[in-house]
C-alpha cells in the first residue's frame, strides 16, 4: 500500500534523513521507534505530504505521490491532485490541534463538508458514527476544553478517520497525555489496527509497539537501522544500534 523509497531530506546543512526505505501493506501495522531528531516525523511528514522530499519516492497504491501520470510521463500535481492525495493519509499528532471553537462532532465533519464537500447532514451522521466508534458518542456536543486529553486525542483520530484515508499515519499520539489517560488511546489505536486499518505509529510505547504491531522499525541519525516482527526486534535485535536503545528503554 506505501512505498516509500531512498528518501533523503534535509533542512539547511542538516541532512536530516539520508536514504530511508519503508513499505507497508495493506492492513500491516508498523512501529517506528528511535531517539529524538532522528527523523521519525520529518519522515511521516513527507508521505502526508506536508513537505518534500529532496530526493527520493513515496507511492500509495502505485501512484506517485506528488506527481501525476505514470513511469515515463510523470509531471508534478497540480494543487487540486495533491489535495486529493493529501486524503488517502490521515494523520493524529500529539498536540491533538482540534479548533476550540467547534464542538466534538463539528471537528470531527469539517473536513467532510470543506475538503470533501459532503452535505451537510450525512457529514454529521458520518461524524457522530466515529464518534461513537471512538466511544465518545456521549460527549458529541462538547468543546476541547470540555473533554480530557484522551478524549481530545480520540476526536482528532475519528477527525482522520470519517475521511476514509487508505494509511493513517500517528506521531507519538499518547505523548501529550497524562498516564492514566494513554490506555483509552492505545486502546482505539489497537481496535483500528484489528479492524484492518494500515498504519504507520511513531511511538515511544514500546509494550503496544510489541503487541500490537507487525513489525517495529529503529530510525537513527536519518536512516533505519533495523525492522523486524516485534518478537526478533525485542528479543534478538541484529544491530548493536538497537540493543543499545533497547538497554535505555527497559
Ligand atoms: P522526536 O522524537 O524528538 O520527535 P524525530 O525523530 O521526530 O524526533 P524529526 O522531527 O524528524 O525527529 O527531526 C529530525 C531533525 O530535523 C532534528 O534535528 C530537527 O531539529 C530537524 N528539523 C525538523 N524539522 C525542521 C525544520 N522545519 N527546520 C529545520 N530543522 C528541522
Ligand atoms: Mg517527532
Amino acid at each position: 500500500l506505501l512505498d516509500a523509497r531512498n528518501l533523503h531530506k534535509s533542512y539547511g546543512d542538516r541532512s536530516v534523513l539520508r536514504g530511508v526505505d519503508l513499505s507497508i501493506r495493506p492492513g500491516q501495522v508498523k512501529a517506528m521507534l528511535g531517539p529524538s531528531g532522528s527523523g521519525k516525523s520529518t519522515t511521516l511528514r513527507l508521505i502526508n505530504l506536508l513537505e518534500r522530499a529532496d530526493q527520493g519516492t513515496i507511492e500509495i497504491d502505485g501512484q506517485r505521490l506528488g506527481t501525476v501520470g505514470g513511469p515515463g510521463s510523470e509531471r508534478p500535481a497540480p494543487e487540486r491532485i495533491l489535495a486529493k492525495q493529501r486524503q488517502s493519509v490521515g494523520m493524529v499528532f500529539q498536540q491533538f490541534n482540534l479548533f476550540p471553537h467547534l464542538n466534538a462532532t463539528r471537528n470531527v465533519m469539517s473536513g467532510l463538508t470543506t475538503v470533501q464537500r459532503v452535505p451537510h447532514r450525512e457529514a454529521e451522521e458520518r461524524a457522530v458514527m466515529m464518534l461513537e466508534r471512538v466511544g465518545l458518542g456521549a460527549h458529541a456536543g462538547k468543546y476541547p476544553s470540555e473533554l480530557s486529553g484522551g478524549q481530545q486525542q480520540r476526536v482528532a483520530i475519528a477527525r482522520a478517520l470519517v475521511m476514509e484515508p487508505k494509511l493513517m499515519l500517528f506521531d507519538e499520539p499518547t505523548s501529550a497525555l497524562d498516564p492514566e489517560l494513554v490506555g483509552e488511546v492505545l486502546r482505539v489505536m489497537e481496535g483500528l489496527a484489528r479492524d484492518g486499518m494500515t498504519m504507520l505509529v511513531v511511538t515511544h510505547e514500546t509494550r503496544f509497539a510489541r503487541r500490537v504491531a507487525d513489525e517495529v522499525v529503529l530510525f537513527d541519525d536519518g536512516v533505519i537501522v533495523e525492522q523486524q516482527e516485534p518478537e526478533g526486534f525485542f528479543e534478538n535485535p541484529q544491530s548493536e544500534r538497537t540493543k543499545e536503545f533497547l538497554r535505555h528503554v527497559h
